[in-house]
């Protein structure tokens, strides 16, 4: 079932839009099964892989944390290392140049914590797209590195001020723009769901991160035991497991936010939580956390990659099936498991990345010691600094916050905006 049946898999999936959006939906779907079956387009993306993403990834063996582990052989894929951070960049590139083969000029995308937007805006400005990224305003406050580091790359971003002014409210928006400005422009939707057939465009751009892992397998001999990826919206994740969802073997574990608890409110999990059940949202049938009255209600994860209502429908079906096994992790066990592969490993992961890495060390035992157990490093942690450092160092970085708004007003030192141009 890799591929979704008439934008379903099993009972989730679907195009549950208004009637202004099935065109385009229908117009992206025929042209996405047009440049997949096209020699050319697929050359052309493989050589943005390989010259700007930095692809092939590397698959990284762990010999410490496989030796203090005590059980599979760890095995990282070092996602992280792809260009602008994360692998966001392999379905924002893919979208983008599939909308240049449309046509269309101008590029519109939702973002959270400004992952889904940075990399969006970097394929944009490496395709010479126009880009504007909604994002809540609560978002753009509490996410300035992202904001600023898309409007480097010359993205407008249009902070959203209805709702609850955060991600649901921006996709709402992006949708709404999209419907006015069919023509000109296409929406980048940032992980696997949405209305058909974006859970199957996400997860054929992200799935290059399991193709390869099973190549890289395969060259040395590796037998997988084991593969776990963290699973926000899932687009990681079921890139990740793709290329072997169709086979038995070998097991495939989702890790979702855990947050600080089981409570509703407290986490994110939708498949092993409390609070999680069918419904349709932002046009697709999924799981997802919701109130008596159908509305979402909060999540929480100190991963902002993690904190969603939502879950891609073919993960919703996988896990209902058995195919995908669901675990969480809390944000405490995603912190240490930060600390363990970057003081055993020199590997530092993002927060998200760690909630797999977490499932990962208490799983590692259950592995026979002949085989692997493959973690997807979806993202590296540079971008956490702001987060980990108050949790992990908390004197030391308000010190450091104290020093630099002082320095920021009675800046002598720094550009002003005239000098900047020049
Ligand atoms: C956005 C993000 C995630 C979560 O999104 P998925 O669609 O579930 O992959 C995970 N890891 C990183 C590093 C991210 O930026």
């Amino acid at each position: 079932m890799a591929q979704s049946t008439d934008g379903f898999f099993e009972q989730y999936g679907g195009k549950y839009v208004a009637e202004v959006l099935r065109r385009p939906l229908d117009e992206l779907q025929a042209a996405f099964k047009e440049a997949m079956a096209d020699p050319k387009f697929l050359e052309e993306l493989e050589v943005i892989q390989r010259d700007y993403i930095g692809r092939e990834t590397p698959l990284y063996f762990a010999p410490t944390a496989t030796k203090i582990l005590g059980g599979a052989q760890i095995y990282i894929k070092l996602e992280g290392l792809a260009n602008t951070g994360a692998h966001k960049i392999n379905n924002a590139i893919g979208q983008c140049l599939l909308a240049k083969r449309m046509g269309k000029k101008r590029i519109i995308a939702e973002t959270g914590a400004g992952q889904h937007g940075l990399a969006t805006a970097a394929a944009c400005a490496k395709l010479g797209l126009d880009c504007t990224v909604y994002m809540g305003e609560v978002d753009v406050r509490r996410q300035q590195p992202n904001v600023a580091a898309m409007e480097l790359y010359g993205a407008k971003v249009h902070a959203v001020t209805s709702g609850s002014r955060t991600l649901k409210d921006a996709v709402n928006e992006a949708m709404r723009d999209w419907a006015a400005n069919p023509d000109s422009t296409h929406y980048v939707l940032g992980s696997a769901l949405g209305p058909a057939p974006f859970p199957d465009i996400v997860r054929e751009f992200q799935s290059v991160i399991g193709r390869e892992v099973k190549k890289q397998c395969a060259e040395r001999g590796v037998k997988i035991g084991a593969m776990v990826a963290c699973c926000g919206g899932g687009s990681n994740s079921i890139g990740f497991f793709a290329p072997f969802i169709d086979q038995k073997e070998p097991r495939l574990i989702a890790v979702e936010a855990g947050g600080v608890g089981p409570n509703v409110g407290q986490n994110a999990a939708r498949m092993t939580g409390n609070a999680g059940r069918v419904g349709i949202m932002q046009g697709y049938k999924s799981r997802f956390l919701l109130d008596d009255d159908g509305q979402a209600l909060a999540t929480r994860s100190i991963s902002a990659g993690l904190d969603y209502c939502g879950i891609g429908p073919q993960l919703a079906a996988l896990g209902e099936k058995g195919r995908v096994e669901f675990t969480s992790a809390l944000d405490s066990e995603a912190l240490d498991a930060v600390k363990f592969f970057a003081k055993n490993e020199g590997i530092l992961f993002a927060l998200e990345s760690a909630h797999a890495g977490a499932a990962a060390i208490k799983l590692a035992r259950e592995i026979p010691s002949d085989q692997a157990l493959v973690i997807n490093m979806s993202g590296r942690g540079d971008k956490d600094v702001f987060i980990t450092s108050p949790v992990f160092r908390k004197d030391a970085w308000l010190n450091f916050l104290h020093a630099e708004i002082e320095r920021l007003e009675d800046a002598k030192d720094i550009h002003d905006a005239e000098s900047m141009e020049k």
